[in-house]
């Protein structure tokens, strides 16, 4: 069985602040050698000066993988796009991966699972690392659709990319019904889940399938993580509110 890295990633989404990130790495700094990639999705206005923070503490930063990625990207590389950020920006701001089809995005901007295939293609052409969200609805899980709308989601991605392309990519199962309502899928809800995703890839690819990382998001905080994360097709968590509070997230990076 290969031996996947977990990951904990951070989604600000819009909220945090230079403060919280100060915090933040001052914490990381003073941490020993931690297991997890940690990747801090502040807003992108941010990007710069965490960047230059990160590399003025690089070398009691070392061993501890604590990478930036973006909330967002267009799938337009440049041009007159008002308001949008490219990948490639992104990327000279020192991120690694970028958060990609989360649901409130597919919900509040209208993304659809086309949309969201575009932009993994495109954040994975700047030189990023995709982190692909795909989640169902409550009133998807109650109608017992649970499957077929995280199959959907992904089908978009697989049909435009191919498997290869998970080659560099993680994927995150967000339950919908889960994001900031302090109500987390259960252990055994998210493992059916993920076994469920990584089947699905294993079918075109076994090593894409055994390889590929799947985080749990919703809800997760400290009082849950460890049993969400030691779930054996868990490989660790894309964190909202918890991810707002310095010490619970630094928390939650030595759990994973
Ligand atoms: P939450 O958000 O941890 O606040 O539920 C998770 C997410 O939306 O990525």
């Amino acid at each position: 069985m290969a031996t996947r890295r977990p990951m904990v990633a951070a989604n600000w989404k819009m909220a945090g602040s230079l403060q919280l990130a100060e915090e933040l790495i001052q914490k990381f700094s003073r941490l020993p050698d931690i297991s997890p990639d940690v990747v801090l999705c502040p807003p992108s206005v941010y990007l710069d000066n965490i960047q230059s923070k990160l590399e003025a503490k690089a070398s009691s930063l070392m061993g501890k993988n604590l990478t930036l990625g973006g909330q967002n990207l267009s799938h337009q590389e440049f041009g007159a796009y008002t308001g949008e950020i490219s990948g490639t920006m992104l990327k000279e701001f020192g991120c690694k991966y970028v958060i990609i089809g989360h649901s409130e995005r597919r919900r509040m901007y209208g993304e659809t699972s086309d949309m969201v295939a575009e932009k993994f293609a495109m954040a994975q052409r700047c030189g990023l690392t995709p982190i692909l969200c795909v989640g169902e609805s409550l009133a998807a899980r109650e109608a017992n659709r649970t499957f077929e709308v995280l199959s959907g989601e992904l089908d978009a991605v697989l049909d435009k990319c191919g498997i290869v392309a998970f080659d560099n990519a993680v994927l995150a199962y967000e339950p919908i019904w889960a994001i900031g309502t302090g109500k987390s899928a259960t252990p055994e809800q998210a493992q059916e889940v993920h076994a469920f995703l990584r089947q699905r890839l294993s079918d075109l690819s076994p090593y894409e399938g055994e390889k590929i990382r799947i985080l749990y998001g919703g809800s997760v905080k400290s009082s849950n993580a460890a049993e969400l994360f030691n779930q054996p097709d868990v490989d660790g968590g894309l964190v909202g509110g918890a991810s707002l509070n310095a010490s619970e997230f630094v928390t939650l990076c030595r759990i994973a």
